[in-house]
């Protein structure tokens, strides 16, 4: 049996991409999720692929820059589970890509407001949950993109920055009591997050070949993994599926 057995998880994001195949992926652990995100006929669909499939999965619409809507996810899974064991920050955008001295301010502040304040929020909200356990992992879905700054996406470095930091802070207040605060920058995934990247033209990344990026499989398995006690020792880092030691670590080619 696997050791993630029985536990809960919330997976925002999940209605496409690296998020949906995470919920997979830990229902397919014995996990019991509560997949989140705005559109909610995918992610009833996709919650409903994890029950026919033997899971046990639920799905919560949920836009994680409105903290009224994090606070509430958080509490259906502790009255549906009984229990919050782990959240995965995954929902992200890379929208509006364009220069900053044309942005405009509102879509600029939406994508912020989802890619880091959308973080804070699921950490705030499930953190004194966690601490009164003893025990939680949470794991936030970072990026390169955090370390380079790239033509067009100063909305989204920024936002990824900001969040590897966030990780960084909560692991110094958190990690005495059990708690477990992680990062992963799973590099490019082949999710329609790609597809917008590569319309629009802008940057080195716009210019890679399809071809070039992994499967969500993969950053699925590698959030299940850090999940998991093997991983115990990343605590308040960004781990990278670039780097082979982690693929090899994880088992991936
Ligand atoms: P994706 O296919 O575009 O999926 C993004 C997910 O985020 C969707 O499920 C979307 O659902 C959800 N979302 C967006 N805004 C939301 C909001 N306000 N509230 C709740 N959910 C919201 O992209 P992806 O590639 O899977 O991205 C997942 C994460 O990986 C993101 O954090 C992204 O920055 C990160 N990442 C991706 C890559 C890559 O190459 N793909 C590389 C590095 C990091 P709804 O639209 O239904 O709400």
């Amino acid at each position: 049996m696997h050791e993630l057995h029985g536990k809960a998880a919330i997976v925002t994001g999940a209605s496409r991409g690296i998020g949906a195949a995470t919920a997979a992926a830990l229902a397919d652990a014995g996990v019991s999720v509560i997949l989140a995100a705005r559109s909610e006929s995918q992610i009833r669909h996709n919650a409903d692929v994890i029950r026919e499939k033997g899971g046990q999965a639920e799905a919560v619409t949920c836009d994680v820059s409105k903290y009224k809507d994090v606070q509430a996810l958080i509490s259906h899974c502790e009255s549906t589970f009984g229990r919050m064991d782990l959240l995965i920050n995954n929902a992200g955008v890379i929208d509006p890509i364009g220069h900053l001295s044309t942005s405009d301010p509102d879509t600029w502040a939406d994508a912020a407001d989802i890619n880091f304040k959308g973080v804070y929020f699921g950490m705030r909200a499930a953190l004194p949950i966690m601490m009164s356990q003893n025990k939680g992992v949470i794991v936030n879905v970072g990026s390169g993109a955090a370390h380079s700054p790239l033509e067009g996406w100063s909305h989204y470095c920024a936002s990824k920055a900001a969040t590897h930091m966030l990780t960084r802070c909560a692991d110094k207040e958190v990690a005495e009591t059990g708690v477990r605060v992680v990062s992963l920058s799973p590099g490019t995934v082949a999710t329609e997050m790609q597809v917008l990247i590569k319309a629009s033209g802008i940057n080195p990344v716009s210019q890679l070949d399809p071809s070039d990026h992994i499967d969500p499989q993969w950053p699925a398995k590698a959030i299940v993994w850090l999940c998991t006690e093997d991983a115990a020792e990343f605590s308040g880092t960004e781990v990278s599926l670039r780097d082979q030691i982690i693929r090899d670590r994880i088992g991936l080619a």
